[in-house]
């Protein structure tokens, strides 16, 4: 069964880190958006080229932007349609990332309408200072008061985002957030280094800032994973950390090149092998633009790029099968040197990679294949 992401690209202001595609936008606008989402989820008339057949789905992630900012009328009319569209039975995983400063309270209803079971909550950080730096409203107060608010209302699958590499970050302020984190009994966590993206605001004022050096930015990864795993979390991507069981269903469904249906302005899908998305701009998918092709998927490089994200990494006998002889034959010879490094796990059969790996990731995949 696929996945379906259902992207909202709406926040209440911009983050001076954020190159997603996401603006303020009024109630009217709203509306018009959501109407078009809806249009699409019952006809798929915009991304009718790539699609043959029934989609069913049995994860469904409302992502942005910032969901939350919906109005509950709107997040209903979506989650409704999605659920009866891709015939989304009562076991699904149905996630909403939300943001602590929104008035979640208000959405409560509206997760409970439509079996809502896990919330993903940017946090960022759990200290006040950090979290005003990145341009995020809400307190730690206020971040406990939703986890709890979300709790008594029987949604225990809570995710919390952290991020790495803040400005004046350090070991104790770290430690301050995930000691939060693990106290809020969260049952996962993605944690993403800051990557300072172009054109941002802090890309243009980074003389302002006292960015943690690459150095510092691995201390803090490396601190992040041993301080996880101590209470219990299995790093089981690079970036996210799950209570056993607890692992985003939805997520894990892009690592392991399975199809997933993106539907909204810039959202992203994977079907049958094929890459297509749809435009950054809103106005084009309400006036019902067409998905954009984006290429042939699913190739052995991109097998072992995705498979190696994941702790349980690369098992050869499943690359052979699927990609040939040819495609372990460089992993095999090159393995040992990087097993002596301590970049990766490797018995002959099975390649993963370490936490030391995971930090280098980008240059092992790139060396491997
Ligand atoms: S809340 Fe998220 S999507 Fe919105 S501006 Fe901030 S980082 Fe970007």
């Amino acid at each position: 069964m696929g996945g379906v992401y259902i992207h909202i690209p709406f926040c209440k202001s911009k983050c001076p880190y954020c190159d997603f595609y996401s603006y303020r936008c009024d109630n009217a606008s709203q509306k018009k958006y959501v109407n078009a989402l809806v249009d699409e989820i019952k006809t798929l008339r915009r991304c009718s080229d790539f699609l043959q057949g029934e989609f069913k789905a049995d994860t469904l992630y409302i992502g942005g932007g910032t969901p939350s900012v919906l109005i509950p009328d709107n997040l209903t009319a979506i989650i409704v349609a999605a659920k009866s569209r891709f015939n989304i039975g009562d076991g699904a995983e149905i996630t909403v990332e939300c943001n602590p400063g929104s008035d979640i309270s208000s959405l409560i209803p509206a997760f409970k309408k439509c079996g809502v079971n896990r919330i993903s909550l940017g946090m960022q950080s759990a200290v006040d200072s950090e979290r005003q730096t990145l341009g995020r409203s809400a307190d730690k107060k206020r971040i406990r008061e939703a986890i709890n608010l979300l709790k008594d209302n029987g949604i225990d699958n809570i995710s919390l985002d952290i991020m790495l590499g803040i400005p004046d970050q350090n070991e104790d302020s770290l430690k301050e957030t995930l000691d939060f984190a693990i106290e809020c009994n969260t049952k996962h966590i993605s944690a993403y280094i800051l990557k300072i993206e172009d054109g941002t605001f802090f890309d243009i004022h980074r003389e302002r800032y006292n960015f943690p050096d690459d150095n510092a930015v691995c201390d803090l990864y490396n601190q992040c994973a041993d301080t996880l795993e101590k209470a219990g979390f299995v790093h089981y991507e690079i970036s996210n950390f799950a209570l056993p069981g607890y692992e985003s269903r939805h997520n894990t469904k892009y690592w392991e090149l399975e199809d997933y249906l993106g539907i909204g302005a810039a959202a992203h899908s994977y079907i049958k092998g094929k890459r297509f998305y749809f435009e950054r701009d809103t106005e084009s998918f309400v006036n019902g633009k067409k998905a954009i092709f984006d290429g042939i998927g699913g190739d052995a490089e991109e097998y072992i790029m995705l498979k190696l994200r994941l702790k349980k990494g690369l098992d050869l006998i499943e690359l052979q099968k699927l990609y040939g002889k040819k495609s372990a034959e460089n992993i095999t010879k090159k393995a040992p040197f990087l097993k002596e490094q301590g970049l990766i796990n490797f018995d002959g059969k099975s390649l993963s990679l370490t936490t030391k790996g995971f930090l280098l990731s980008n240059s092992i995949i790139a060396e491997l294949i």
